[in-house]
């Protein structure tokens, strides 16, 4: 009987330690990039090599994009003189067709040219301010999707303005994002999380404990991925979403800002108008199998507001391919 006893407790130790044994080893990085922190965890023994993969490819993604970098390959069109044909770098080049497509097909809420305006108004500086009308104006005549042409044969763009100035910022997380899981994927990971500062992408569900996976009979659970209530702290969920595989993008006015005479001006911004979008939304939440599209329609989304979000998801079906599975929430 006292053998018992003190047998017992080790047993039970024993059996909660094998359990946990029986969950795949875990690696997780965290690292600045893409203006913001990004942290990859990938579970199995091909983790700590695919998630040091990514990264370099992030870190590729981000050298080549980095409109505020002078050796980006959007510096070279950005510094570029008007009406002359820059070549760039085949992956550059797609991108911007594919945000030049999506900018077309979203006329007036997306814009692929705003970086002009972008650091006229000087979010994520020190220098913001509340720009004056003048310069508001002569800045948005350096403004326009249509004030470059795409030549895929030569992987070229031409500027037809001198000033204008291209800005991924809506859409190179959502590509680096599907970058990111195909490399996991093709190293072996079977699950994975990544969070580019607040866009989230799993895959393969969260491994569970040999004992849940005992009583639940399921080897992986969904990862459970919480919205950002928009005047909390950071990490403070307003609401929650359940994700085995896929994407989950958002685009919020807290995300970065400045306030003046007790305004608040937000980064994602009305091309029509050059000034932040006032579409009634705090924030537009999308669910997808595509981070790209996810992220290019969040933006889009936010600007067009709730009244005006059926009419560009139909323009947008026309163009790009929305899969059925595609969800939405926002938050007013
Ligand atoms: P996101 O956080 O994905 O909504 O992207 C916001 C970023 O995209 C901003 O910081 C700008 O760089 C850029 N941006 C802002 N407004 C727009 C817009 N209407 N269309 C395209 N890009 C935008
Ligand atoms: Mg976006």
């Amino acid at each position: 009987m006292k053998v018992f006893k003190f047998l017992a407790p080790l047993l039970i130790l024993l059996f909660l330690l094998l359990g946990n044994l029986a969950v795949p080893r875990m690696h997780r990085e965290t690292e600045f990039l893409m203006d913001t922190v990004i942290t990859v965890t990938a579970y199995g023994r091909h983790g700590k090599a695919a998630v040091q993969e990514v990264f370099w490819r992030l870190r590729e993604i981000d050298a080549k994009f980095n409109a505020h970098s002078e050796k980006s390959e959007l510096a070279k069109i950005n510094t570029a003189p008007e009406n002359t044909p820059v070549s760039v770098d085949k992956e550059v080049f797609n991108l911007i067709k594919s945000a030049h497509i999506f900018s077309t097909a979203a006329e007036g809420l997306f814009d692929i040219t705003l970086l002009p305006l972008n650091n006229l108004w000087g979010f994520g500086t020190e220098n913001a301010s509340v720009p004056a009308e003048n310069e508001l104006k002569n800045t948005m005549a350096s403004v326009g999707f249509g004030l470059i042409t795409l030549d895929a044969e030569n992987c070229t763009v031409t500027k037809h303005k001198a000033g204008v100035q291209l800005d991924l910022g809506a859409v190179v997380k959502g590509y680096a994002a599907d970058e990111a899981l195909r490399i996991l994927k093709e190293a072996g990971v079977e699950s994975a999380y990544l969070d580019l500062g607040g866009n989230v992408a799993v895959m393969g569900g969260m491994p569970q404990s040999l004992w849940k996976r005992i009583f639940s009979g399921q080897k992986t659970r969904p990862f459970v991925i919480g919205l950002q209530e928009p005047d909390a702290p950071s990490g403070t969920a307003i609401d929650t979403l359940s994700l085995t595989d896929g994407f989950i993008v958002t685009s919020g006015d807290y995300e970065r800002y400045f306030e003046a005479d007790g305004v608040r001006y937000h980064h994602i911004l009305d091309p029509k108008t050059g000034q932040p979008a006032q579409s009634g939304l705090r924030s537009v939440t999308i669910v997808s199998e595509n981070g790209l599209i996810a992220d290019m329609l969040s933006t889009a989304l936010f600007v067009a507001g709730e009244k005006e979000m059926p009419v560009l998801y139909d323009l947008c079906r026309q163009v790009i391919t929305i899969n059925d599975a595609m969800e939405l929430t926002y938050v007013k």
